[in-house]
């Protein structure tokens, strides 16, 4: 058993607290190679913004659930030599499916888990959820649980259709399941394809496709049956068109990827939610670096040579999201 504290990070309690309160909202940013960790890291150590590092089950497999416990000391330890005195960082698990892997995680120095019950009937997500919530609170580590449905992909979870949260349910839900914060469906989505062209309008001039509004209705509903209860928003990347295009120029082929605007998360962060999951994002970044490194330069073959870039696009998008989007450069001096 390894205790989160003893590798220098935080949950997620205090933190969510202070951004409701603030009006802001914490970058959770997923990631599961080196240069992505470097990237997240140097962009929340330079704006003074808490941190969440999230990694789904794919991605602990693929870089390995030994390596990233020591990453994410690694992490801590890098922050204070980037002169952050006081790191705020997180390690959290994204869409945990079962009490094992929850477990597992936290037993491995996670300071933050979610359980995603939100495909099993009413009762049963309940159920786990709560049974998660009771281990992980022996140790001080704060649960993510979630209600409602979103569409898209994320590694092995993957929805067809979506519903919306129902806000009748939320009080029921956190109460019974004791959960310390709560990921709803009002309309973000999984992936770099979040609409089709048939859910979006087009813009007249840019030929771009308009996604449809958030539900911010049912936020509004959802906030005031928990008044001041943290709210989190998966699959809230904004798929930039500059990254999507340089990724066509350079030989790939995304056509019509839509994410969420920025304007809307913008106006999320005000609000209860206090957690907004960026993933798709830093992989168009990355994508797109490394792309335009290949086109540009087919003799290269060192990795730093191409993943230097991708990691330094990365850094860039991370600071845009933390000082333009979410707010929270400052709020962990
Ligand atoms: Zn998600």
């Amino acid at each position: 058993m390894v205790s989160y504290k003893e590798l220098g990070l935080v949950n997620t309690r205090e933190m969510f607290a202070k951004a409701i309160n603030g009006g802001y909202a914490i970058p959770a940013f997923n990631f599961n190679n080196l240069e992505q960790l470097q990237a997240i890291i140097k962009a929340a150590a330079e704006t003074k913004s808490p941190v969440i590092l999230q990694v789904s089950k794919g991605a602990r497999n693929y870089a390995n659930a030994t390596l990233l416990r020591y990453m994410a000391q690694g992490a801590v330890e890098y922050a204070k030599e980037l002169g952050w005195e006081n790191p705020q960082i997180v390690l959290h698990l994204d869409h945990g499916d079962s009490f094992e892997l929850c477990k597992s995680c936290i037993d491995m120095g996670f300071s933050s888990v979610m359980i995603d019950g939100s495909a099993l009937p009413y009762e049963e997500n309940i159920a786990l959820s709560k049974r998660v919530v009771e281990y992980a609170h022996q140790f001080d580590v704060t649960v993510e649980a979630e209600l409602g449905v979103l569409a898209g992909v994320e590694d092995e979870v993957q929805a067809e259709a979506s519903h919306y949260t129902r806000p009748e349910e939320v009080i029921d839900f956190s109460s019974r399941t004791g959960c310390d914060s709560l990921a709803i469906s009002i309309g973000t989505s999984h992936g770099a394809y979040k609409f089709t062209p048939e859910q979006c309008t087009r813009d007249p001039k840019t030929g771009r496709l308009v996604p449809p509004p958030l539900a911010f209705d049912i936020l509004d509903e959802i906030m005031k049956k928990l008044p001041g209860f943290p709210i989190v928003l998966h699959g809230s990347s904004s798929v930039p068109q500059e990254y999507v295009d340089m990724i066509n120029k350079y030989g790939g082929k995304l056509p019509d990827a839509v994410g969420i605007p920025e304007e809307q998360l913008r106006k999320a962060a005000k609000s209860a939610v206090c957690k907004i999951n960026i993933d798709s994002d830093s992989r168009l970044a990355f994508t797109a670096a490394v792309r335009k490194v290949f086109a540009e330069k087919p003799g290269e073959f060192d990795p730093r040579k191409y993943c230097g870039p991708a990691r330094d696009l990365m850094e860039q998008l991370y600071k845009h999201k933390i000082i333009e989007v979410l707010g929270s450069d400052g709020k962990a001096l």
